[in-house]
């Protein structure tokens, strides 16, 4: 899926994982790197910066760990474009309504740019992970 998109009308978010001082020797985190993708989403393009933590201190044990936001594997699966929100309204359109794949594509290119073979792909992959993908909403603390 390398269709060339124009970015120029996307937000950014910016995600951190939950766990901000490391459980090992109680220092703050600091950043190892960061990444960034984009993600369609049904509301529109989103562009996800994530950051990776990590302990800094030399002497832990823990200084090899790198701590990745969870949030991330809740927008999107790895190595997709397409956000779970856009993979689970095909899934539910093409299997629980029985719309064919041309249906579903001619209503989603009201809201964002895919083209079929995307749609007939993300149908797979939703048969693929609807029994292991629920994503379940951590509560936010801190
Ligand atoms: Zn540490």
């Amino acid at each position: 899926m390398k269709t060339a998109r124009n970015h120029s009308e996307s937000r950014r978010i910016d995600l951190y994982p939950q766990t901000k001082t490391c459980p090992q020797c109680d220092q703050p985190f600091s950043e190892k790197y960061h990444k960034q993708r984009w993600i369609v989403k049904l509301s529109g393009e989103l562009k996800v910066v994530s950051h990776c933590l990590g302990c800094q201190n030399p002497e832990c044990a823990n200084s090899e760990a790198v701590y990745r936001p969870e949030e991330e594997n809740l927008l999107a699966l790895k190595g997709y474009t397409f956000g779970l929100d856009v993979i689970v309204y095909i899934g539910q359109l093409r299997y629980r309504d029985n719309k064919t794949i041309e249906a579903i594509y001619n209503q989603l290119t009201k809201k964002i740019s895919i083209s079929l073979k995307e749609v007939a792909l993300l149908c797979e992959v939703f048969l693929a992970k609807r029994d292991h993908s629920s994503p379940r909403r951590r509560e936010a603390n801190g």
